[in-house]
């Protein structure tokens, strides 16, 4: 209790002082708005502006065209590599399976947690508060990879999500926070594609693009789970393969195909 020695009439300070401290109430003490800690109980992300506010897109400045054929790229979406694309490879973040073990970990306390706790309540907080920072760090991460990738490209296929490995357990695992931002990243792209005037196309996810030679059109290659292992392999015809690679070939040409025959957007 906070001591109030008070004589005489009160002046107007003197009054305002009197008056609760926010968060508390007449006794001093800490309402339910604050936590011991000082942590509020509310989510911090309701209170922190989005980047993807409207403020934060100014209208699409001029991007030099490149030159078709040098620059257009296929892109495979994927669990272990985030994305092939002619020539390098995005790397998954490892971010997101470190923060996917601490949701986890957290929604497992909460669901401990008795209706009604204050520990229920702190234990609501956390998991929010770990949402909220995959959701910031994804939208980073998906805007600096398509802006790089719109930058130095003059035409973008993308293979539509294939959900390579999703079926194995690895990939249950990975599916919450990994194959959302899978989604958001290639409606992402779409989006920056369509705004900087760059071609687009989306091959469907049943193009046998890891399968077919890139070489002579041959369907042989690895194919399935167990497919998802191998690296390299050697067509019938004598070509050798980096899976990634010769995957990424097909998807250019055949995004490239749908792209001129302008049915890409269908
Ligand atoms: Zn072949």
């Amino acid at each position: 209790m906070r001591p109030h020695f008070v004589s005489g009439p009160l002046s107007s300070t003197r009054a305002a002082r009197l008056l609760p401290l926010p968060g508390r109430d007449q006794d001093g003490r800490r309402g339910p708005e604050e936590t011991g800690n000082g942590a509020r109980t509310t989510p911090a992300r309701k209170r922190v502006p989005r980047p993807s506010h409207p403020a934060a897109h100014p209208p699409a400045p001029a991007v030099p065209e490149l030159n078709w054929e040098e620059t257009e790229t296929g892109i495979d979406l994927g669990l272990s590599t985030y994305a092939v694309l002619r020539g390098r490879k995005i790397a998954s973040p490892k971010f997101f399976r470190r923060q996917e073990k601490k949701l986890k970990r957290a929604q497992r306390k909460l669901s401990r947690c008795e209706k009604g706790s204050s520990n229920r309540r702190k234990a609501k907080l956390a998991v929010a508060k770990i949402h909220a920072r995959i959701a910031d760090k994804r939208r980073d991460f998906i805007e600096q990879e398509t802006t790089r990738i719109v930058r130095e490209s003059q035409a973008v296929y993308l293979e539509d999500l294939n959900v390579k490995g999703m079926g194995s357990k690895k990939g249950k695992r990975a599916k919450s926070v990994h194959d959302r931002s899978l989604g958001m990243f290639a409606r992402a792209l779409e989006a920056k594609c369509a705004r900087y005037g760059r071609g687009f196309a989306k091959v469907d996810r049943f193009f046998p693009s890891t399968q077919m030679c890139s070489a002579c059109g041959s369907i042989e290659g690895p194919k399935g789970l167990e497919g998802l292992r191998v690296r390299s392999w050697t067509c019938s015809c004598g070509a050798v393969h980096d899976r990634d690679v010769n995957a990424e070939i097909n998807i250019r040409r055949e995004g490239k195909r749908l792209l001129a025959a302008g049915r890409a957007e269908r």
